[in-house]
């Protein structure tokens, strides 16, 4: 099945190196992409420099390089992209659905995550301030593709949501909307830490003009104390040698059957049966997966 529409991606965020669930998130949409003959784009999500590790972009590309993970087409960098974020958050603030806040952290205790909005009304400059846009009070909703319908109330769950930090930097709700709408990117595969941002998303999408996605949300691999895999607990890079294996292990996070011959074969040779064995219906529908029930 050849689906010439289908562009994918892969975004992951330089803070750190890639983890066992980053692979699984990485493979899942490079086989929903490459199932149907469908691009798939490598975007670097690196607008947090503070909270960048050096040499971790390189480490990730030489990383899905030996992974045998090839995207199409050059390495997107949101670092590169700040005159595109700067025009759409101008033009939002100018035509007063956005508008800046000032609140200190301290003023926002106590909301449980739901911006009060206190600066709504306010007039403040935009010097030095946040920049929020203004939501409306609707319920967002959309169809995942494994965790079926989910929605959101965005007045009442969410709040006007920062798109442009104080100290100047893009907010991810942000550039994730403008780079997947510019990139043409008809699939969004990625993990379900981010289900719940996905209404904020959509909203932009429908602000801005742009088409909507279709979304694939996988569970994320937990460790056995719940927590996410990430580079705060124990979780070990991906080392190339440890590719089959690996990619193996993935497979089965995703519900996707494996063969013990499959031990023997290159990371090229375990893809390209994997691509044509596809089946994103088999991906349990589940938030997460204890990583500990892979081995
Ligand atoms: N950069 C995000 C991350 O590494 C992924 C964003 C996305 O796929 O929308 O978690
Ligand atoms: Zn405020």
């Amino acid at each position: 099945m050849t689906d010439s529409r289908y562009i994918g991606r892969f975004a992951p965020t330089p803070s750190g190196l890639l983890h066992f669930g980053s692979l699984v998130a990485a493979l899942a949409s490079w086989l929903d992409a490459r199932a149907v003959n469908g691009q798939w784009l490598l975007r670097v999500e690196d607008t947090d420099p503070p909270r960048e590790m050096p040499g971790a972009r390189d480490a990730i590309l030489h990383t899905l390089e030996s992974y045998g993970l090839h995207w199409d087409g050059e390495v997107v960098c949101q670092s590169l992209r700040h005159d595109a974020y700067a025009a759409v958050v101008d033009r939002l603030f100018s035509m007063g659905l956005a508008y800046a806040c000032t609140c200190s952290r301290k003023q926002l205790e106590g909301y449980g995550g739901v911006y009060p909005g206190h600066c709504r009304n306010a007039g403040h400059a935009r010097d030095g301030a946040a920049i929020r846009v203004r939501v409306p009070e609707l319920i967002y909703r959309f169809n995942d593709r494994v965790q079926g319908p989910f929605e959101q109330h965005l007045g009442r769950e969410v709040g006007d949501f920062i798109i442009q930090r104080r100290d100047g930097l893009y907010a991810y709700q942000l550039a994730v909307v403008l780079d997947d709408a510019w990139q043409g990117v008809s699939d969004v595969v990625r993990g379900a830490d981010l289900l719940d941002n996905t209404p904020r998303q959509l909203y932009l999408q429908e602000l801005l003009g742009f088409c909507e996605p279709r979304y694939l949300h996988i569970p994320l691999i937990t460790q056995p104390d719940g927590h996410k895999l990430g580079k705060s607990y124990r979780s070990p890079p991906l080392a190339p040698a440890e590719a089959t294996p690996l990619l193996l292990r993935a497979l089965r996070a995703l519900g996707q059957a494996t063969e013990a011959q499959w031990a023997q074969a290159s990371p090229d040779e375990v893809l390209a049966i994997a691509r044509q064995q596809w089946q994103p219906q088999n991906i349990p529908r589940q938030m997460s997966v204890p990583e500990a029930d892979l081995h």
